[in-house]
């Protein structure tokens, strides 16, 4: 029947899942393996370099799986009446090192807003993945433009604009698939779990984008009038 067949195919998109996050993993548990096997074999000889490998390693699982964690379902409590401002502010101000280093700046826009009903961690989690994202695809430098406006009665616009190198149109589709990445040590989780998130808080969001011009990605979230 036709539920047999819905809960068949999710079941193997968990199986998808699990075999990515496996693999993902599994790699830097065998290079760690390998480099104890190395340090058990040179009769107590631990080089500094062996250590500084083998630590990179152990921070990438680290990084994989704190990202995995964020999709853990969360609970009903954590939902709290937030100002957007607050929330674009603190991560601004958090990402405002990496941007300078980089050339970068990072402009926001608002004009006077509802609250928010969210949990907080991870809204601001959202913002850092898609400015993070900004800044890499920005080597060489510009602006970052941030703008949060009221699309309408209910409905919070938050739009972020980077210059950076842009996305190809038919790779566009693939952002949000777990661990898709185009860089060298990217773990090609961020948008993933930033798709979850907002669709956790009944959000949605596009991304459009143009090579050598940049990227825009738009997102909409439910306001809460306060009477
Ligand atoms: P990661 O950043 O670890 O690669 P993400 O899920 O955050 O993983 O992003 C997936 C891919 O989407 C990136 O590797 C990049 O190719 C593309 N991407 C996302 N945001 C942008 C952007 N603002 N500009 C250019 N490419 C982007
Ligand atoms: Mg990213």
């Amino acid at each position: 029947t036709e539920r047999k067949l819905v809960k068949s195919e999710k079941l193997s998109a968990v199986g998808q899942l699990s075999a990515s996050i496996a693999h993902e993993i599994r790699n830097p548990l065998t290079a760690l393996k390998g480099f104890l096997q190395l340090m058990s074999s040179s009769e107590g000889k631990v080089t500094v370099s062996y250590l500084e490998v083998m630590s990179k390693e152990i921070e990438r699982i680290e990084l994989i799986t704190g990202e995995l964690l964020l999709l853990a379902k969360p609970q009903a409590h954590h939902f709290k009446l937030e100002n957007i401002y607050g929330i674009i502010e603190h991560v601004t101000a958090l990402l405002k090192s990496q941007a300078l280093m980089n050339s970068i700046e990072i402009k926001v826009m608002y004009e006077e807003l509802p609250p928010i009903r969210c949990i907080v961690n991870q809204i601001k989690q959202v913002f850092i993945n898609i400015i993070k994202n900004a800044i890499e695809s920005m080597p060489s430098g510009g602006e970052i433009t941030v703008n949060l406006k009221k699309k309408n009665k209910n409905t919070l616009f938050i739009q972020i604009a980077d210059q950076g190198c842009g996305i190809p149109e038919d790779l566009i589709e693939n952002i949000g698939i777990p661990f898709y990445t185009t860089k060298q040590r990217g773990t090609g989780l961020g948008m993933m779990t930033t798709l979850k998130i907002i669709e956790v808080h009944n959000g949605t969001m596009d991304i459009s984008s143009e090579i050598g011009k940049g990227t825009i990605v738009n997102i909409y979230l439910p306001m809460y009038s306060l009477i």
